[in-house]
């Protein structure tokens, strides 16, 4: 299965892409426009920038490698995971694991690599599968990628199962996608890292900072690890702006927390809105709620579209028959994107 990405509308309410639907900071597009002639002719230097983001993530020098979005990261594993694999002559493909419902992305990456998806289901209510994963691995396991809080659930990873999951497979890399730990305020980032140097956590600053355009993400984790993936990454994988976009971004952290307070909101009216309508939902640790409407998802995307309002089909989605992802975004575009739903439903008789 390819990632195909979906249909945007121009000049529409993007919700559903999980992105900030405030903008990124004004400062980062006044340090866009700082950047000289000189400047853009020269390749740049990551170091003062590589630092400024292990400062941000609370890590030592050499525990970062910035990558082109976290997509790059996602990619370089999935490489890695290839090349491990390639000793015992006749051995097949590796494997790699993903729990379901997952992010699109692993899917593909894992395809490009020619490895081979194994895909373990969840536990009733999108239940964590720590005892499917577990039963899961093989000697040819060399990649899991798990994502907290997950998309497109929401749901965080009960504590504690990822390093008994690293643990379990010292062959494979544990490649923990917290695209949204900027909302959930959780992570791994911290000593695991340490005793389970098979775990490497990606960030994203496309989400909480608004840079997917810019395309910046990070790998974090032991160096020793770093280096194994650093070595398949191309020497100047970011360019410049992305480099200036971060360094202005996380200048300006009043912005980032300003917004991580509207999606909080944001995510509790969306929970009204599916109490007063008994829709299933369920509670999203990052910037975006799954809901249930039902056979009928597909037909109330499609007239929320018609209005200018994207949000995500999942009804294709593993145990996602009948849901819906909306970005929980700025509160106004959230009760912009409601009053319409609620017009929709009303309509429909529902
Ligand atoms: C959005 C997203 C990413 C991709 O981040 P980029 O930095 O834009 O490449 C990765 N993982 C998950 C789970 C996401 O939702």
């Amino acid at each position: 299965m390819s990632y195909h990405p979906p249909a945007s509308v121009a000049g529409a309410l993007r919700l559903h892409y999980n992105e900030n639907t405030a903008g990124c900071s004004p400062a980062v597009v006044a340090a866009l426009g700082a950047i000289t002639r000189e400047e853009a002719a020269c390749y740049p230097d990551y170091a003062p920038v590589t630092r400024r983001v292990e400062r941000a993530l609370g890590v030592s020098p050499g525990w970062v490698q910035l990558t082109n979005g976290l997509d790059e990261g996602l990619q370089v594993v999935a490489m890695w995971a290839r090349n491990a694999h390639d000793a015992p002559a006749g051995a097949g493909r590796p494997d790699v694991i993903i729990t379901e419902p997952a992010f699109e992305m692993y899917d593909e990456r894992t395809e490009a690599v020619n490895a081979r998806l194994v895909r373990v289901p969840p536990g009733a209510d999108f239940a964590f599968p720590l005892e499917g994963l577990l039963a899961a691995l093989t000697s040819r396991t060399r990649l899991i990628y798990l994502t907290d809080p997950n998309n497109p659930t929401g749901l965080s990873i009960p504590p504690g199962s990822v390093e008994t999951i690293a643990r379990a497979a010292p062959q494979a890399l544990v490649l923990m996608d917290e695209a949204y730990a900027d909302f959930s305020g959780r992570t791994s980032i911290g000593p695991l890292l340490d005793r389970q140097r098979n775990i490497v956590v990606g960030r994203t600053f496309a989400k909480a900072y608004g840079l997917a355009a810019l395309r910046a993400g990070a790998l974090v984790g032991h160096p020793d690890t770093l280096d194994g993936l650093r070595r398949l990454l191309p020497p100047f994988n970011l360019n410049l702006a992305a480099v200036r976009a971060l360094e202005a971004a996380l200048d300006d952290r009043a912005y980032v927390d300003w917004y991580v307070g509207e999606t909080a909101i944001s995510r509790e009216r969306i929970y009204g809105f599916c109490r007063r309508h008994r829709l299933p939902c369920w509670p999203s640790d990052g910037n975006f709620v799954l809901f249930r409407l039902g056979p009928r998802a597909t037909a109330v995307v499609d007239a929320l579209a018609a209005r200018g309002i994207l949000i995500r089909d999942k009804s294709a989605a593993p145990r996602c028959e009948g849901c819906v992802r909306m970005t929980a975004g700025i509160v106004e575009h959230t009760e912009r994107a409601l009053a319409a739903l609620e017009e929709i439903l009303a309509s429909r008789g529902c």
